[in-house]
C-alpha cells in the first residue's frame, strides 16, 4: 500500500481490513432478514464486550457526543444534580450538554496531568441529592485514566446514577459494567471498537432504565428520546423488522464485523494487549527524554498518550515532519496548553510494529529538526519493556 499513512491519531484509528470490506457491502434493506441478524447479534455482541449481561444497548447513527447527548436526555430533568468529574475537555463537554438539559451542575476539575481524588468526590456527594455523576473513563485530552470503581461504590453509597464516558476506553480499557455497577456506559465506533465514525453506542443498567420510565417529564430532545429507539432495539433483538430512524446499514455490519474480531480475541486478552503495549510505548517515549502528560503511570491511558513537546522544538513542524514520514500523530486538544503537546493513538487492532513504526517516525522527526539525542533510543527501550512482559 504504497503511500498509505498509519493513522494513529485517537481516533478514527486504523480499521481491520474485514471491517472495511463489510462497509463497503451492497446495501440492503434496513428490515432485509440478513440485516435483522446483523443487528440483533450487535446488540448481544456488546453486551459481551461492556461485560454487561443485564445492559440494555443502544444503537444510533451519530458521534460518541449523540452518546453522551443521549444520556443526559433520557436521564435528566429541569434542576436535576449533577456532579461532573472532569480530567479535560470531555469532562467540560459532558457538562455542557447536561446543562443544555437543565441540570444543576457541579464540575470538579482535576488539575492538567491530574485526577480528582476520591476524597473530592465523596465530600461533594454529601451535600446531597446527586441524581448521577459522569466519569470520562479516559480523557482522549489529557490520556488520563480514571479507575471508575471506587467512584461507582461512593456513587451507589449516596444513591446517584453513574455514567461512564467510555469514548475512549471501550474494547481498550477494562471495563466490566455489570460486576462494577456502572449505569450508562457509552461510546462512539471509531475508537477502540475498530469502525468508521458514524455510530453513537450505549449500554444502560437496568436501574437507569427504570429510572428513565419514571421519568416526570418528557424527553427533551426527540432524536435521543429512547421512547423511539428501545422499541427498535428490542424489535431487533427478538428479530422482527421495525423502522424509527433509518440505521446506518453498512456501518452495523461493520459494526457485527469488528464485534465479532473484538470477540474471538476476548476481552481480558484485548485489554491485556492495550496495558502491554501503551507501557512499552511510554517506557519508548521517556527513553527519549520527553515528558508524558499524566504524572504518574497509574493514571496514564492504554489507549492513548499525550506528550509534551520537548523545549526549543516547534510542535507544528515536529507534527508535519512526522506526517512526512508517513505516521500520523494528532496535535495537542486542551485550550491552556493546546501548542504544547501532541497525541498518540494505540488503540483497536494496534500492535508493536504500529508503535515501533511511530517511535521511529518521531525519532527521525527530531533528528531532523536538530534535537539533541541518540538514534534508536526508543526502539531499545520498547524492546526491552515487551521482552520483559512476555
Ligand atoms: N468523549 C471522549 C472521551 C472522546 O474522546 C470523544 C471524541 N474524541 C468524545 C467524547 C466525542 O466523541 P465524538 O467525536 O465521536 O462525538
Amino acid at each position: 500500500m504504497k503511500g498509505r499513512k498509519l493513522l494513529m491519531i485517537p481516533g478514527p484509528i486504523e480499521f481491520e481490513p474485514e471491517v472495511l470490506q463489510a462497509l463497503g457491502m451492497a446495501t440492503t434493506s434496513h428490515v432485509a432478514p440478513d440485516f435483522i441478524e446483523v443487528f440483533g447479534n450487535s446488540l448481544e455482541l456488546m453486551r459481551q464486550v461492556w461485560k454487561s449481561p443485564k445492559g440494555q444497548p443502544f444503537i444510533v447513527s451519530g458521534t460518541g457526543t449523540l452518546a453522551m447527548d443521549m444520556a443526559a436526555a433520557n436521564l435528566i430533568e429541569q434542576g436535576d444534580r449533577v456532579l461532573v468529574i472532569s480530567t479535560g475537555y470531555f469532562g467540560k463537554r459532558f457538562k455542557d450538554i447536561l446543562d443544555r438539559y437543565g441540570a444543576n451542575t457541579t464540575i470538579l476539575e482535576a488539575p492538567t496531568g491530574e485526577d480528582v481524588p476520591l476524597e473530592a468526590i465523596e465530600k461533594e456527594l454529601k451535600t446531597g441529592n446527586f441524581k448521577a455523576l459522569t466519569i470520562t473513563h479516559v480523557d482522549t485530552s489529557t490520556g488520563i485514566l480514571v479507575d471508575p470503581k471506587p467512584i461507582v461504590k461512593l456513587a451507589q453509597k449516596y444513591n446517584t446514577l453513574s455514567i461512564l464516558d467510555g469514548v475512549c476506553s471501550v474494547a481498550g480499557e477494562e471495563i466490566n459494567q455489570d460486576e462494577w455497577g456502572l449505569d450508562v456506559v457509552l461510546t462512539g465506533s471509531q475508537k477502540a471498537i475498530g469502525v468508521p465514525p458514524g455510530l453513537a453506542l450505549l449500554m444502560a443498567s437496568e436501574k437507569a432504565m427504570e429510572v428513565w420510565k419514571n421519568r416526570k417529564t418528557p424527553v427533551c430532545n426527540y432524536y435521543a428520546d429512547w421512547n423511539n429507539w428501545l422499541p427498535i432495539m428490542s424489535a431487533y433483538e427478538e428479530r422482527r423488522p421495525s423502522y424509527f430512524g433509518t440505521p446506518a446499514v453498512n456501518l452495523i455490519v461493520a459494526l457485527e464485523t469488528s464485534l465479532k474480531i473484538i470477540c474471538k480475541e476476548g476481552m481480558d486478552k484485548r485489554v491485556k494487549r492495550h496495558q502491554l503495549l501503551a507501557k512499552a510505548f511510554r517506557a519508548g517515549i521517556t527513553a527519549l527524554d520527553l515528558e508524558i502528560l499524566p504524572k504518574t503511570k497509574q493514571i496514564a491511558a492504554n489507549t492513548l498518550t499525550a506528550v509534551y513537546y520537548p523545549k526549543g522544538i516547534d510542535g507544528a513542524a515536529l507534527l508535519s515532519k512526522i506526517a512526512s514520514n508517513d505516521v500520523i500523530v494528532a496535535g495537542g486538544l486542551l485550550s491552556e496548553i493546546k501548542t504544547s503537546y501532541f497525541r498518540i493513538g494505540h488503540m483497536g487492532s494496534v500492535s508493536s510494529n504500529d508503535l515501533i513504526a511511530v517511535l521511529g517516525a518521531i525519532e527521525r522527526a527530531l533528528l531532523e529538526l536538530g534535537h539533541d539525542m541518540v538514534s534508536g533510543k526508543s526502539l531499545q527501550a520498547f524492546q526491552n519493556e515487551l521482552l520483559r512482559s512476555n
